[in-house]
Order: C-alpha cells, then sequence, then structure tokens
C-alpha cells in the first residue's frame, strides 16, 4: 500500500478529493441476474446521500457470469469496483476482503439479492451522523423463511447466549454500517474461523439497530442450506466460547457417580437376592448410550482441533485473482 508522491502534489492529491465517504460492500455468489437492479437501487439511494461513494463487489468464486457483468459495470462506472476471488470462499470471508478494500469513512455490507432494501442506508446514514459507529438492521420477522430454519435459527441463538459471554441480537445480520473504526479493528482481526456476527458483537463501540421488512430474493436461491447453516453455527460457538470442550468433565463426571452408585446397588442386591442374570436390554443401552456420548465428545475436540490446525497454518484468509478500480493504492 504505497503511494507515490511527488514534490509537486498538494496534500489533497494523497487523499484525493473524490475519496469516498461511503463504502457498501456487495459479497456475490452466482449473482448475475440481479446485478442490473441492485447497481440501479444502490446509485440511487448513494447518490441521495450526497457523500462520495463507492461500491466494492466480492465476486465469491461464482460459476455465473457474475464477474463478466461486474467488468461491465465497472467499465460504465468506476465507482463500481470489483475484488474478484480465485474460488469460493464464503460469505464471511467475501465479506471480509471486501471490508479489506474498502476507504470510506462509513462502511455498509449489503447482500447482492436485494433482500436488504437499500433505502434503509439512508437511516443507517442518519444514526451515523450522530456519533453511532455501527447501525445494525434488524429483521423484523424471520416469517418467510421455513420453519425448520427458523426453529434451528431459534435453537442457535438460545444455545449461544447460554454458552457465550457476547450477546448477539436476534434477527442481526450482516446488513449493518460500520465506521471506519470498526472496519479497522475488524481487519486487523487475523482469525480464520470468522464469525461475523460474533465478531460484530466481540469489537463493540457504539451501536444502535434500526428495523428492516426482509424482502424476497430478487432472482436465484438462497446459498445456504441446511448443512452451511450447521457449520457456520459450529464455526459461531467454538469460535467464542470452549464450554462444548469443557461440559463433558461434567458429564463424566456425572456419568461415573451414577455407574458407582448403580454397581453399589447391584453388589448389595446380589448379597442379598443371589445372582440375577437378566440384563442384557440394559448393557446394549448403556454401551451404545456412552458409546455414543463418547464420539459426540471427541467430535467436539474434533473441531477444536480442526480449527487450530487451520489458524495454525496460518494461510491467507482469501486469494484475490483480480481486482478493479482500486489502482495506485493497493
Ligand atoms: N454469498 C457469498 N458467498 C457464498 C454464499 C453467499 O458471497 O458462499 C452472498 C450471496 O451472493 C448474497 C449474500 O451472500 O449476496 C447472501 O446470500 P443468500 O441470499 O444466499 O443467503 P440468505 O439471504 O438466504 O441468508
Ligand atoms: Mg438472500
Amino acid at each position: 500500500m504505497s503511494i507515490v508522491v511527488s514534490t509537486a502534489q498538494t496534500p489533497s492529491a494523497i487523499r484525493p478529493a473524490d475519496h469516498p465517504t461511503l463504502s457498501l460492500v456487495v459479497p456475490m455468489f452466482n449473482e448475475a441476474e440481479n446485478l442490473d437492479r441492485l447497481f440501479e437501487r444502490l446509485a440511487e439511494v448513494a447518490a441521495s446521500t450526497g457523500l462520495g461513494y463507492e461500491i466494492v463487489c466480492v465476486d465469491d468464486g461464482s460459476r455465473d457470469d457474475t464477474v463478466a457483468r461486474l467488468i461491465e459495470h465497472h467499465r460504465r462506472e468506476p465507482r463500481i469496483k470489483v475484488v474478484e476471488l480465485s474460488r469460493n470462499f464464503g460469505k464471511e470471508l467475501a465479506l471480509t476482503a471486501g471490508l479489506q478494500h474498502t476507504r470510506g469513512d462509513a462502511v455498509v455490507m449489503i447482500d447482492a439479492d436485494l433482500q436488504h432494501p437499500p433505502e434503509r442506508i439512508l437511516d443507517m446514514i442518519v444514526k451515523w451522523r450522530e456519533g453511532y459507529e455501527m447501525v445494525i438492521a434488524v429483521r423484523r420477522d424471520r416469517e418467510k423463511e421455513g420453519l425448520l430454519k427458523r426453529t434451528f435459527a431459534r435453537l442457535f441463538y438460545w444455545g449461544f447466549a447460554k454458552v457465550s459471554d457476547i450477546e448477539l441480537p436476534r434477527g442481526a445480520g450482516d446488513f449493518r454500517l460500520l465506521d471506519r473504526k470498526v472496519v479497522e479493528v475488524l481487519n486487523a482481526m487475523p482469525e480464520h474461523a470468522r464469525f461475523m456476527k460474533g465478531l460484530y458483537a466481540w469489537v463493540g463501540f457504539r451501536q444502535v439497530s434500526i428495523p428492516f421488512d426482509v424482502a424476497p430474493r430478487a432472482a436465484g436461491t438462497t446459498k445456504f442450506n441446511l448443512f452451511r447453516l450447521w457449520r457456520l453455527a459450529v464455526d459461531g460457538i467454538t469460535s467464542f466460547t470452549d464450554v462444548p470442550l469443557k461440559v463433558w468433565t461434567f458429564v463424566g463426571m456425572l456419568a461415573a457417580a451414577f455407574g458407582l452408585l448403580y454397581g453399589i446397588l447391584f453388589i448389595v442386591k446380589t448379597m442379598i437376592l443371589g445372582i440375577d442374570v437378566p440384563g442384557y436390554p440394559s448393557l446394549i443401552v448403556a454401551i451404545m448410550f456412552f458409546g455414543g456420548v463418547q464420539l459426540i465428545s471427541l467430535g467436539v475436540i474434533g473441531e477444536y482441533l480442526g480449527r487450530i490446525f487451520s489458524e495454525v497454518k496460518a494461510r491467507p484468509l482469501y486469494v484475490v485473482r483480480r481486482a478493479f478500480g482500486f489502482d495506485g493504492e493497493r
């Protein structure tokens, strides 16, 4: 990130007049059909803020023609900038890449499918001007989502609140405004397991929420199936608490205490009533149950170990194939 400064240049040349105040970050995975509509609405909203702006689009390894379409948009409108990742890294890392490429004093992350109404950005900026460093758009209801996804989400928030020290506001996603200060803190975090919702809560700062209604997806389908949501939930929990690791000590102690009591009961019973052979079902049940419990605990250790492994390797968080619109600065 070197800036060449010739003697003839004034300080304003170092921080050009078109330095964007507002940066929009849009992660995209196979969103080609949504681009025209998206940029139309984003440009309209950005213009009505009266601020200098840039739209940082991160292509997260799309397999349709998202990249080609993005480049066309960039040629037409240089404020649309493109970061093309070398493969699909997942939304969390796409957002990370986007945040690291922004320069604005306020950064808003927004989905490409127009489920986050761009008009809300105006309300966010009002709050930002009031001095809030993070403005969180909270969805009013999850009614439009399937019962399974909703139950899963409810279970996750309940469990997360129980086992971690940070609080996740219900219904708050990635649609939010971050002040430059917050972005710098997030950018300085080296961890690979980036559960963004948790990181936002962890960094603190002055936060405020505004409500919004989720719109239906403009085109295409959701990229988050149940398995991906499960991975995200496991990521979230393992990044913010070690309770799942430690709980096994108690489970083990309880089981051992129970076994001991049961053993004593048996000895006494055998001494009084003699040897009693039946008990095959209870034996099988006990073996299966504790076999299961042991495998779960081993799996939990595996989750943490795998995460330690990926952090220790210290690979880059994401790989950029090409970037458009960031010339000279990086
Ligand atoms: N997305 C991404 N990488 C992925 C999955 C999703 O960049 O691996 C983007 C996607 O293009 C969209 C946003 O993340 O802009 C939200 O994804 P989606 O709409 O599929 O999720 P949902 O709204 O169903 O939670
Ligand atoms: Mg969506």
